[in-house]
């Protein structure tokens, strides 16, 4: 059964109509890239899975159709995300800010610091001392501390240095290695992605027009809709 399962799904921004027709679906523990352009609607499709903005369609997360639960009950179901601009408190803690999230499961302060020992070397800094990619850290064990069954990485990568990407990917494929999380994956490196991601959907001016196992996307489908 798949753990999420998108389709048919619409948005609109006002009178502007920005989803089409998303179709996508994850089964348990799978890494999912969802892939497209700028602007073609990767991030408006998270925020509508995250029930940040209305949509219709099919939405449904472990069998429980999202259309019909306020955000703030989908938000509980399991869905950690990690929004694009890597928000945290900039005034608490390292800490305090891991505390913030926390709910019950495998996942705690002791977990995220071992996946991110520079988290650990700061816990006691306030989160404006970071550097970027440390803040990016701190937004991927935040949705960590939620215990998510599906993670949703929002260009994760995004303009850090490439050592601290390379990090941030390594600590990706040990979540895939090490736990049953599954996680929804936007970036715009797809040499990374293809090594990481089992599938690949991709979305075109708000509806998807390729999906299927990533080992089997075709050279001139990638560069035809991703641009590489
Ligand atoms: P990027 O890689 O640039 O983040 P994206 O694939 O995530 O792109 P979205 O940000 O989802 O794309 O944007 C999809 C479409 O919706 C675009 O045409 C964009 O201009 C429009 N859009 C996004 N946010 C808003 C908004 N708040 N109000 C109106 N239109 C918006």
């Amino acid at each position: 059964m798949s753990l999420l399962e998108i389709s048919g799904l619409s948005l609109s921004y006002g009178s502007s109509q920005a989803l089409f027709d998303v179709n996508l679906e994850i089964a348990p523990g799978e890494v999912v890239a969802l892939m497209g352009r700028n602007g073609m609607g990767k991030t408006t499709t998270v925020k509508a899975i995250c029930r940040m903005l209305p949509s219709q369609g099919r939405l449904v997360f472990d069998g429980q159709d999202l259309h019909r639960l306020p955000s703030h009950k989908a938000a509980r179901l399991g869905i950690g995300l990690v929004p694009e601009g890597r928000r945290c408190f900039r005034d608490l803690t390292v800490r305090e800010n891991l505390l913030a999230t926390a709910r019950p499961g495998d996942w705690g302060l002791e977990e995220v610091e071992a996946l991110f020992p520079r988290l650990g070397e700061r816990d006691s800094q306030r989160a404006a001392s970071l550097s970027g990619g440390e803040q990016q850290m701190l937004a991927i064990g935040r949705a960590l501390m939620t215990n998510p069954r599906l993670l949703i990485l929002d260009e994760a990568t995004e303009g850090l240095a490439p050592i601290i990407r390379q990090e941030i990917w390594a600590a990706i494929a040990r979540l895939k290695r090490d736990t049953g999380m599954a996680i929804l994956l936007i970036d715009k490196t797809l040499r990374e992605l293809q090594q990481v991601s089992d599938k690949a959907v991709i979305i075109e001016r708000g509806k998807t027009v390729w999906s299927g196992d990533m080992a089997a996307l075709p050279a001139d489908v990638s560069e035809r809709y991703v641009g590489v």
